[in-house]
């Protein structure tokens, strides 16, 4: 066939040689040649011709049109592009949780800016093209570091807490382990106590079975209820410790990495799918925003059950962020229509001359991949 067959057993859609005639790709926005584009009909044909049920292929047995939510991406740090390929994927909603940026903020004004930024514009903006919006609030365990600033942010985090869209407080957690990030996050598991809000942590990237852990222990000693928290970036030396205590499970899938895809398929294998979740953790970095997705289709290539496939992608999450009750699904199976004419403070996501994009966003299935 023309499209490569990449390692996953998938499909990878090719740059066209700039001498073809070549259409945009609806799932990733790569060149089709024609001849693609044959190949892709020829399949789906086959795919229909053959028996459903017990000994259908797996791909076939993936319902299209199938929702998926992003419950961990940074999306201040991905473009429209990303934005527009995430909803033709079948991303129907997005979690942004408060993290630092890179670097070092010096001062809570601009942590106070930061949060208003994912409470406010980036929620627009994902509106803007068909995506539900939500974030976390939170100090982070890098800049608890930094007592002076710990403290001022602690000071307007309660404001944030009550606002529409908030689902959680995080990310918490380790990141070097220090006595610093410990009071900070002791301190935010009870600001998420007092507000009724779930818990997000960030499991650190070094020493990381032993800061789950301890992370675990400390909202423990609090008694913060493992069926309110959502442990992030775990793998396999961890995910049973996690399950085995109550807590959702969650797995950042980052391309090319440990924490691939393909592993993660056959964990969902190994334990089932009951409190596990998957996100990309997109940021600024080497991160795929359409992560979700992929793992959902590799996962039907590899004959997970429908079923357990939306629970890792899309149930459990929506059960875990739900728990406040500010994400709701009604928010995309009757969202509000798309109008690139609207505002935000005197803001458009368009440019000079561009032309506004107004549609109910639905679901479009026959553009929706998994
Ligand atoms: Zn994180
Ligand atoms: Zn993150």
């Amino acid at each position: 066939m023309t499209s490569q067959a990449n390692g996953n057993g998938g499909f990878a859609c090719e740059p066209a040689p700039s001498s073809e005639t070549s259409i945009p790709c609806p799932c990733c926005g790569g060149m089709l040649t024609p001849a693609m584009v044959r190949e892709i009909v020829r399949a789906a044909r086959e795919a229909e011709a053959e028996p459903k049920g017990e000994g259908a292929a797996p791909s076939a047995r993936l319902a299209a049109g199938a929702m998926v939510i992003d419950p961990h991406a940074h999306m201040i740090s991905r473009t429209t592009d990303d934005y527009e390929a995430m909803a033709r994927a079948g991303v129907v909603a997005v979690i942004e949780p408060a993290f630092w940026l890179g670097q070092p903020r010096t001062s809570a004004g601009t942590y106070l800016d930061y949060l208003s930024l994912i409470a406010g514009f980036e929620r627009f903006r994902a509106g803007q093209f068909g995506i539900r919006h939500y974030c976390t609030i939170g100090l982070n365990p890098k800049e608890a570091n930094n007592e002076e600033l710990a403290e001022a942010v602690m000071e307007i985090l309660p404001r944030f807490a009550v606002k529409e869209g908030v689902v959680a407080v995080g990310e918490l957690g380790y990141d070097e382990q220090t006595a610093l990030e410990d009071r900070y996050l002791r301190a935010q598991i009870e600001l998420a106590k007092d507000y009724e809000l779930p818990i997000m942590v960030h499991t650190p990237h070094r020493d990381k079975k032993r800061g789950t852990l301890r992370t675990m222990d400390v909202l423990a000693e609090h008694g913060f209820d493992p069926g309110r928290c959502v442990i992030d970036h775990n793998n396999e030396e961890t995910v049973e410790d996690v399950l085995e205590r109550g807590y959702w499970v969650a797995f950042s899938i980052y391309p090319e990495t440990k924490m691939g895809n393909e592993r993660m398929t056959e964990i969902v294998r190994r334990y089932g799918p009951e409190r596990l979740i998957v996100d990309s953790a997109c940021d600024w970095g080497v991160s795929d925003p359409l992560a979700v997705p992929k793992t959902a289709r590799l996962m039907a290539e590899r004959g997970i059950d429908p079923e357990a496939i939306r629970a890792v992608t899309y149930a459990n999450a929506l059960s875990a962020y739900g728990l406040n009750g500010e994400m709701r699904e009604e928010h995309w199976l009757d969202p509000a229509p798309i109008d690139q004419r609207t505002l935000y403070q005197g803001n458009s996501v368009l440019r000079g001359g561009q032309t506004p994009v107004i549609r109910t966003p639905g679901r479009p299935a026959d553009l929706r991949i998994t």
